[in-house]
């Protein structure tokens, strides 16, 4: 496979067009930011640790049923995907309050989540990720209505077959964040499954493991996704 012309570089990860005109390459940085890119630091390993997590990750889905993007880990930093027209929508499940929950309706942080709520944010860092609706999404034609449907319910399907992987690993899963696009006309998943889009605790001692250490300042940021890796059984190698 050729890597040919950078297309889009983003907050952590660039974008390659490949010698397959139905394939893209996926580059994981170290670049880590928050706050709508307020906030950017290079951390060692990251973009290594976040490539290997992430095909994990997305090899447990495409075996529990759920179809993604994912086709082959390339290198350390490089995987090669489906070529997918993404959806500017990200579909965010929560199973406990943490982040912007809790400073939207003023609930406390923990509080467990029973069903599972799901919201849709625009994707577009200049507003900083409005929370939006269906009647958004529909109005604008951010998306089909049919679409909006699969969105929820692969975003719920991907909940439960990783709420209980983390489970089983002593952690749980807070909240995450998932994006889709179309590939052939269907809803598949895109974008990435890794500790900068999730938020993860130690199912005993409720310590943060995923991007919010790097939010809040806590530190040890890539040796806590390493943590959770090798709690999974992955091998991030030397
Ligand atoms: P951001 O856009 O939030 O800064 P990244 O740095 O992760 O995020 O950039 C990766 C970009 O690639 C995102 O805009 C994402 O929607 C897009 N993307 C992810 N997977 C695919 C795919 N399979 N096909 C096309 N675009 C993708
Ligand atoms: N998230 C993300 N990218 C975003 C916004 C949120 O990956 O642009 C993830 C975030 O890491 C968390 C979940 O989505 O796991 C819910 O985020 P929240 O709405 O609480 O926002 P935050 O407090 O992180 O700003």
């Amino acid at each position: 496979m050729e890597k040919r012309k950078e297309l889009f570089s983003g907050k952590a990860k660039s974008v390659y067009t490949t010698d397959d005109d139905n394939r893209y390459i996926l580059l994981f940085r170290d670049d880590t930011s928050a706050f709508d890119g307020k906030k950017i630091e290079q951390l060692d390993r990251k973009g290594m640790v976040n490539n290997k997590f992430n095909a994990f990750i997305m090899e447990k889905l495409e075996k529990a049923g759920i179809e993604t993007h994912f086709e082959q880990l390339l290198s350390d930093n490089e995987t090669l995907v489906k070529k997918l027209e993404m959806m500017p929508i990200e579909c965010v499940v929560r199973n406990i309050s943490a982040g912007s929950i809790c400073r939207r309706l003023g609930v406390e942080e923990g509080l467990e989540m029973t069903p599972p709520t799901f919201e849709f944010f625009l994707k577009n860092d200049e507003l900083g990720d409005p929370m939006i609706n269906e009647y958004h999404i529909n109005t604008f034609g951010w998306a089909e209505a049919a679409h909006v449907e699969r969105m929820k319910e692969l975003t719920f399907q991907v909940n439960s077959v990783l709420k209980e992987l983390f489970f089983q690993s002593d952690m749980l899963l807070v909240d995450h964040k998932l994006e889709f696009g179309l590939y052939e006309g269907r809803v598949i998943l895109g974008d990435e499954f890794t500790p900068d889009g999730c938020r993860l605790w130690d199912k005993e001692t409720r310590k943060k493991l995923d991007k919010d250490r790097f939010r809040q300042g806590l530190g040890g940021v890539v040796e806590s996704y390493e943590e959770v890796g090798r709690r999974l059984g992955i091998d991030f190698g030397a």
